[in-house]
């Protein structure tokens, strides 16, 4: 690898745009201009490619094309669900969720409790994983939702979806998953499942940003949150955003692909990473170790270091990763998610994510398995100033 080149370990944050979306989009941004709602020949050209990504994005799911909802991203996907079930719903005065959300999801939940509806926050284990008893208890006569994330993007833990979909048909309440991390990195066959709703964006799997998707099972009632014209069939008002939907379509063609060709490419750096960097340094230990993960996330809690540190070292070097924390622009509070695991440790404040994707290569991993391990001695040796705190010794050491 060339000197100087980034090694961006970040892509639970956003990802790489695949040179082949890109190639895919750009006529949509030149030539094919026109409304795909228009009636003339010209503007049917924008029609059939939101429908040909439509069907991919169907078949990277294993769902129907007519269950695909195109959005601006998963912030908006998971903000109709939740819209959604409340105004339908005539006995909606509940919702279930859990503490390692997504903000996308724990922020209109929080939201909800202005509006006089209770929400019950089911808390997690150490390893990062619900229990199914605590969540079926939760379910109330009055419960309008339950939403759970599919995999949770600071850890990458999984969630069992299905199982916890199951239990909801059960107890007839409407079940939601956040699937943005998810998507593209296992397999899924939406049809056989009890899930009602999904939300997807296409910048976490090499597509554009500002596109998603919600899955709206066929036979599960949806009130658009955004009402307008009669784009996608009546379930999001606004003029389709094409180009950006094309771009969507061909990363989950992409994504699909590599699944169903049983590539590992991804897995194998971040397993061999992830026992490089433990190997090496004393005092690491992965969150999340003994839970389903997917295979693209290693978060780990390291003594004797502080996030904020860690990632401007990281950075001196070129490594893109994150602190698994919102210790970062502005915001002084660690991680929720890693607090939730471990509340009365200090684990959420000592810790780096590392998030591998198709454009990692092994020259790369074994750039950061050297890198990495340095910088936490580095740490250690000038003992690392509190999460927040203005003046930093690390900023004169570097
Ligand atoms: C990134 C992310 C979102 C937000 O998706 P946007 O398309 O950026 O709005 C929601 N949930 C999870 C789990 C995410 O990782």
């Amino acid at each position: 690898m060339a000197a100087g080149e980034i090694i961006y370990l970040d892509n639970n944050a956003t990802t790489q745009l695949d040179p082949a979306v890109v190639e895919e989009m750009l006529p949509f941004l030149t030539k094919y201009y026109g409304n795909p709602s228009s009636g003339y020949g010209f503007a049917a050209e924008a029609r059939r490619a939101v429908d040909l990504a439509r069907e991919r994005l169907a078949a990277l799911l294993g769902c129907e094309p007519s269950e695909i909802v195109f959005t601006s991203g998963g912030t908006e996907s998971n903000n109709a669900v939740i819209n959604s079930a409340l105004q339908l719903e005539p006995r909606a005065k509940h919702v279930v969720t859990s503490a390692v959300e997504h903000s996308a999801v724990l922020r209109p939940c929080q939201d909800l409790t202005k509006r006089g509806c209770k929400v019950t926050i089911l808390g997690v284990d150490r390893d990062g994983n619900v229990d199914l008893g605590k969540l079926e208890a939760a379910i109330l006569p009055e419960t309008a939702l339950v939403s759970v994330m599919w995999a949770n993007n600071e850890t990458g833990v999984l969630f069992p979806v299905e199982k916890i979909a199951e239990i909801c048909r059960e107890k007839g309440v409407l079940f939601h998953t956040d699937a943005v991390q998810a998507t593209g990195k296992i397999p899924m066959h939406l049809r056989d499942t009890a899930i009602n709703f999904l939300s997807l964006s296409a910048h976490k799997v090499h597509g554009p940003k500002g596109v998603g998707a919600l899955y709206v099972n066929r036979r599960t009632r949806f009130r658009p949150l955004l009402a307008g014209g009669a784009q996608e069939n009546g379930r999001r008002g606004g003029t389709e955003n094409v180009a950006s939907i094309v771009g969507l379509g061909k990363a989950a063609e992409r994504a699909a692909e590599y699944l169903s060709e049983g590539k590992a490419h991804v897995r194998s750096m971040r397993d061999r990473f992830e026992k490089a960097v433990l190997e090496t340094v004393s005092g690491g230990a992965v969150n999340g170790a003994g839970a389903a993960r997917i295979p693209n996330t290693s978060s780990f809690s390291f003594e004797g270091i502080e996030s904020p540190a860690a990632l401007l070292l990281l950075d001196r070097h070129r490594i893109c990763c994150s602190a698994g924390s919102a210790c970062r622009t502005g915001s002084q509070e660690a991680s929720h998610v890693l607090r939730a695991m471990d509340p009365s440790g200090d684990g959420a404040r000592r810790s780096l994510r590392f998030s591998f994707g198709r454009f990692n290569t092994d020259a790369q991993v074994d750039r950061a398995i050297e890198v990495v391990p340095k910088v936490i001695e580095k740490l250690r040796q000038i003992s690392a100033p509190a999460c927040g705190s203005a003046v930093s010794p690390v900023a004169t050491a570097l």
